[in-house]
């Protein structure tokens, strides 16, 4: 198996395992790949588009910088990813940030770096936006860009979706009882905050359109209302990300330009019977841009054969990773799939479950994969579609120490995250 044109050998000699092993030229033409679509499709209807990476997927300042390129902006949601975009030199106007508790730090840090968007989560918070707005000299002539994050009662992942009329989470201002009408009316009554628009974020994961329809829908309807009730037209909507990709040959992956054309169609629609016209949209795609970009290698350990209460023998292939760098199957069931990846292996399978070495039995990789049957320690597996969520939500755990993330791109390998050291983590051990 190669990697961008490296074969795995060559990348386990150089830079070792565990590692994540991310395909820039894939990177920059999902990114573009979303540019163009939504940019097209909403072209035709009469509005433009913004694609937000959604930094919290996996960020880095060399990703950051793909995605400035290829046309993309930032979406951040706390001060440690708001110093990264900050160090990879994306503007303030190319940036957003939300979040159900920024800290008041948090919202100081955006406004004085002229962050685009600040995307308020509740009627405290769009107050305490204010405050701050103030205090930091802002008024009507240059108010502070605020979204408001609306719950619309559609919640999607998967092939399943549901339409609730009441809320019960954390995220967000609800559409039923108008709290969400209440909420945006608040921001309009503070000459220091501009209200760009509603933003909402319906899930994650999504293999089916009609979600992403009907969310549109509602966000459209909520516009009309403000506009019955305070005369005030919201330029732009933020549509969120949550665009499905494939983990497994079962999954449908989301068909990103079929979807933009559908979303766009629907939206002009509604828009039509409503009376009033598209607005300036924004999506913001993260797990669909950088998930499948990136495999994990590992190298094989210790192999055991087990026979479960229903006879069937199981091969158990320890890697040296494990839930530290993707907690994702223990954390919501997250299904991959994997091959070996140093050699051609048996044509025979073995039903194998790949497992880490940390000291929690539910420390699984994959539950069921067919392996080649002679596997053997010292082979390299590679994971599949690990870009999202791995390296982002990865932890010390057994004080392991994180993997690096490795760019590769025309046979060339770029360390852009390096390995934690020992020293690394015995930095932060005061003793
Ligand atoms: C998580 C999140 C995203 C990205 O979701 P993906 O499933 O990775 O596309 C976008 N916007 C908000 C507000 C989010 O919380």
């Amino acid at each position: 198996m190669a990697v961008g044109g490296i074969a795995v050998g060559d990348l386990v000699a150089q830079h070792g395992t565990p590692s994540f092993i991310i395909d820039e030229t894939h990177f920059r033409s999902r990114a573009r790949l979303f540019v163009n679509s939504f940019t097209e499709a909403f072209g035709a209807v009469g509005t433009d588009v913004d694609v937000y990476y959604a930094g919290k997927s996996f960020l880095s300042v060399a990703v950051a910088k793909w995605a400035l390129e290829e046309g993309l902006r930032l979406d951040t949601c706390t001060g440690g990813e708001m110093a990264v975009a900050e160090r990879a030199g994306v503007s303030g106007a190319a940036m957003g940030l939300h979040g159900n508790n920024k800290s008041e730090a948090e919202l100081t840090r955006a406004i004085r770096y002229g962050v685009g968007r600040i995307v308020a989560d509740s009627l405290g918070e769009i107050e305490q936006i204010a405050e701050l707005a103030l205090a930091e000299g802002r008024g009507e002539s240059n108010p502070v860009p605020v979204m408001v994050r609306v719950t619309t009662g559609i919640h999607a992942g998967g092939h399943e979706f549901i339409s609730t009329a009441r809320e019960d989470q954390k995220f967000g201002l609800s559409l039923a009882g108008g709290q969400a009408l209440e909420a945006l009316e608040l921001v309009l009554k503070f000459p220091q905050l501009h209200l760009l628009g509603a933003h909402a974020h319906i899930g994650s994961q999504i293999q089916d359109s009609t979600a992403f329809e009907l969310n549109a829908r509602k966000m459209l309807e909520l516009r009309a209302e403000l506009e019955k009730s305070a005369g005030y037209v919201m330029p732009e909507l933020d549509l969120g990300g949550g665009y499905g990709i494939a983990y497994v040959p079962e999954d449908q992956p989301i068909d990103i330009p079929a979807l933009a054309v559908t979303l766009a169609n629907t939206m002009k629609q509604v828009a039509d019977e409503l009376g009033t016209t598209i607005p300036r949209i924004s999506i913001e795609p993260g797990r669909s841009i950088v998930g499948p970009t990136t495999v994990t290698l590992y190298t094989v350990g210790t192999i055991k054969n087990v026979t479960t209460d229903e006879g069937i023998v199981r091969t158990y292939v320890s890697v040296d990773g494990g839930m530290s760098d993707n907690i994702r199957p223990a954390l919501y069931g997250a299904v991959y799939t994997a091959r070996l990846a140093n050699r051609d292996g048996d044509e025979q399978a073995v039903l194998a479950r790949i497992v880490g070495k940390h000291c929690e039995s539910g420390d699984i990789v994959i539950n069921d994969v067919a392996l080649p049957a002679d596997v053997r320690r010292g082979d390299v597996i590679a994971v599949a579609a690990t870009g999202a969520y791995g390296r982002s939500m990865a932890s010390n755990y057994n004080n392991i120490l994180k993997p690096p993330v490795i760019a590769v791109k025309d046979g060339e390998s770029r360390v852009i995250v390096r390995r934690e050291t020992e020293d690394d983590l015995l930095a932060l051990d005061l003793g």
